[in-house]
């Protein structure tokens, strides 16, 4: 836990849907936690100084849809420090959508419960690079019982993983056990669109509103997209966040996202990558999607950052995600990249370019100093300590 100051910052996308923008210049962090945002604070006593040169702090971008197994390796791409890469584009936290792509992956009541268990435990220990991974999310397979459910709640377990594809595909199962989760407190996701990898299934808006889970996932199509029609039957008859993804249609992207704009509903649009996947690994997956809700679908950038963090963190209930006194200090200073028509990040991500990390904070601990994976930054901001 540290201790922290950044100042000369030009804008600050709270990450907050409501509130956008923060007024100020200046972030103080004590003890991991963010202290104050405004103009000054009291930074007495800190060494540790950020100079933004009037870049632009966000949170620390939250990804919704991820498909982690164990620790910093993906079998699916056969690829290691996929994590420590995307922390690298801005992503400080992670959700699993289930961990599918575990080789010999069970299918009995058994099997899932206990590697929904293994997961949520080992990434409880596990923080790789200092990226808080929130995994063990229940593949849904005929058998579980109410029962079951209790006893992964009673073990950590708060999410169920994309429903559709795994072995429970009929809509009156699945709606009994999405009931069982959500009464153990945890949060259930429904896959959307058309199949992914083998054995999943094609599901529209019918299977949705039977179903009613907390989201809708990659309403944009992961990788293939469902009529926009469905989307607004989602979101007609149902309370469930609708997600768009990184590993879907880029058109549906900018097309979900409007939708969601014109009803005024951006509150219930969340962010994610839906990575590792047959797509491969996106270390800047969150910023390029970002881009596309603020480029193609016309969304303000600032609501676009609120989407892929403040939103997220809303949903699953953590202290992450908004720049406010009290939450952990998972911060990013970001810019428009080197060579942007933009004159910083929001500009950027509003004509579609990816912006530039500089820093990513992690509870009030700068990780790295230039991120190795996005262009450099416009501006020279700089770092003492
Ligand atoms: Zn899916």
């Amino acid at each position: 836990m540290s201790d922290l100051v950044i100042r000369n910052i030009g804008t600050i996308a709270s990450g907050d849907i409501h509130a956008p923008i923060a007024a100020g210049d200046t972030i103080v962090v004590r003890d991991g936690l963010i202290a104050s945002v405004g103009d000054g604070g009291d930074a007495d006593g800190i060494s540790v100084v950020i100079d933004a040169a009037g870049a632009t702090v966000v949170p620390g971008l939250c990804d919704n849809h991820t498909h982690p197994v164990l620790g910093d390796y993906t079998p699916l791409q056969q690829q290691l420090d996929w994590i420590d890469s995307y922390l690298h584009g801005g992503v400080t936290t992670m959700l699993s959508a289930g961990e599918p792509h575990l080789p010999g992956r069970p299918t009995d009541p058994a099997g899932v419960k206990a590697l929904a268990i293994l997961a949520h435990r080992s990434f409880t220990n596990l923080r790789p690079s200092g990226v808080k991974v929130h995994a063990g999310a229940v593949l849904l397979e005929a058998g579980l019982t109410e029962a079951d459910f209790a006893e992964m709640a009673a073990a950590g377990v708060r999410l169920v993983g994309e429903i559709g594809i795994s072995g429970v595909k009929d809509p009156d199962t699945a709606a009994q056990m999405a009931r069982w989760a959500q009464a153990s407190g945890m949060k259930v996701m429904v896959h959307t669109g058309g199949a992914s990898i083998p054995g999943s299934g094609i599901i529209g808006a019918d299977f949705v509103v039977a179903v009613k889970p907390d989201v809708a996932a990659h309403t944009n199509g992961g990788p293939t997209a469902l009529p926009l029609a469905d989307v607004e039957r989602i979101l007609d008859e149902t309370d469930a966040r609708v997600e768009i993804v990184h590993n879907g249609n880029v058109k549906a992207a900018g097309e979900v996202a409007a939708l969601v704009a014109g009803r005024d509903e951006l509150h219930r649009l969340v962010v994610g990558t839906d990575s590792p996947a047959g797509s491969g690994v996106q270390p800047l997956g969150m910023l390029r999607t970002m881009s596309f809700v603020a480029a193609l679908g016309g969304v303000a950038p600032e609501l676009a950052v609120a989407a892929a963090s403040g939103n997220v963190a809303s949903l699953h209930g953590l202290n992450v995600g908004v720049v406010e006194p009290g939450r952990e200090a998972d911060l990013l200073v970001i810019d428009a990249p080197l060579g942007s028509q933009a004159g910083d990040a929001l500009g950027a991500l509003a004509i579609g370019d990816t912006p530039a990390v500089a820093f990513a904070i992690i509870d009030g601990q700068p990780r790295f100093t230039k991120s190795r994976n996005t262009p450099p930054a416009m501006r020279p901001i700089a770092f003492s300590s």
